[in-house]
């Protein structure tokens, strides 16, 4: 199988068409046609074997979890998904692998009407690099700067989850069962909140998706919008199949370990009411935004609580 028989089989012509595709792959460019009137929301992101993903990933969920990635992004600027991009790096051709990593990859772009319009495929380490591109009127974006003193913090589903699923695979928490294959299912086929993102137009002050962990990516929001947050351990949403993992603390996971792709954002106090019953996730309020800068945790005394250090930075050494 050459390289143009390996597109033809599993990329090309597969998924949804969409109206706005003059020309997808088989061209030396896709051509697009983004609506009037809206900005074009776009972002990438690379996973890398042994960085990103254990080597032996099930296919299927490396499939998924490149492009959740990325629709989490467009999901955290309120964005409406449209089209992809995928640059792949492969060791050698194997159809079983390709085949079951794009059923993965189509499964969720077909729920979210996503066409794969244009790539790249080439022989090296493995490595997944998926672009997508979404739309949004132009005043109706959520960005990481809006939020202002007395603002609520919410966060979407639970948090934690995706850690504790990477401590079971790693070999560092000894948990098995149903419980625990959903934390690894939460680990690698991320739900990316498209749904939250599009009600939470005009709604929310500021946003931004959970990807290195709730206290580092809320920080770049308290950043951006020159503001600080008083944030309740209490609140934070714990899943059931965490807390039966038995692993000590967990609040400290739902914190500082990154990978659950919800949505933290700010907004009014109750701007949540209304949004809440439309969508298939809850939404939590978490804390609330003040003027003086910095993050400030209580425990359930009301005392300050002593976090773990960080979350996920490539280039510092690494996890807390
Ligand atoms: P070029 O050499 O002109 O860049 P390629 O031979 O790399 O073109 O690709 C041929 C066509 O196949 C292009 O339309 C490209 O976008 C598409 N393509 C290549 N690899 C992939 C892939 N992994 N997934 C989807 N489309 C791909
Ligand atoms: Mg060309």
């Amino acid at each position: 199988m050459n390289e143009f028989d390996l597109i033809r089989r599993y990329f090309a012509g597969r998924g949804v068409r969409r109206d706005d595709v003059p020309l997808g792959i088989g061209d030396d460019a896709a051509l697009l046609t983004p609506p009037l009137g809206q900005s074009l929301a776009v972002t990438v992101d690379t996973l890398l074997s042994g960085v990103h993903f254990a080597a032996d990933i099930p296919p299927a969920d490396l499939g998924h979890k490149a492009l959740a990635v990325n629709l989490s992004d467009l999901a955290a600027m309120g964005a409406e998904p449209a089209w992809a991009i995928l640059a792949l790096s492969l060791p050698q051709a194997d159809e079983a692998w390709l085949a079951a990593f794009a059923e993965g990859f189509f499964a969720l772009a077909g729920r979210h009407s996503v066409q794969l319009v244009g790539g790249d495929t080439t022989r090296g380490p493995l490595s997944v690099t998926v672009q997508v591109q979404g739309f949004v009127p132009q005043e109706k974006a959520l960005t990481r700067r809006g939020a202002r003193p007395g603002d609520h913090v919410f966060v979407t589903g639970s948090l934690g989850d995706a850690g504790a699923g990477l401590a079971i695979e790693q070999g560092r928490l000894e948990f098995a069962g149903p419980p625990a294959d959903f934390l690894l299912a939460r680990l690698h086929r991320p739900t990316p909140r498209i749904d939250a993102g599009l009600a939470l137009r005009g709604l929310a002050t500021a946003a931004i998706d959970i990807s290195d962990g709730l206290a580092q990516d809320l920080g770049h929001i308290l950043a951006a919008s020159g503001v600080g947050a008083v944030l309740d351990i209490d609140r934070l949403p714990l899943s059931d199949e965490l807390l039966a993992s038995g692993i000590d603390r967990p609040w400290r996971l739902a914190v500082s370990a990154g990978d659950d792709y919800e949505l933290c954002f700010t907004a009014p106090a109750d701007a949540d009411r209304g949004v809440a019953d439309v969508l298939d996730c809850p939404l939590i309020r978490i804390g609330r935004i003040t003027c003086e800068p910095g993050q400030h945790w209580l425990d359930a005394a009301g005392q300050p609580a002593e976090l773990p250090s960080h979350g996920w930075d490539h280039f510092a050494r690494g996890r807390a």
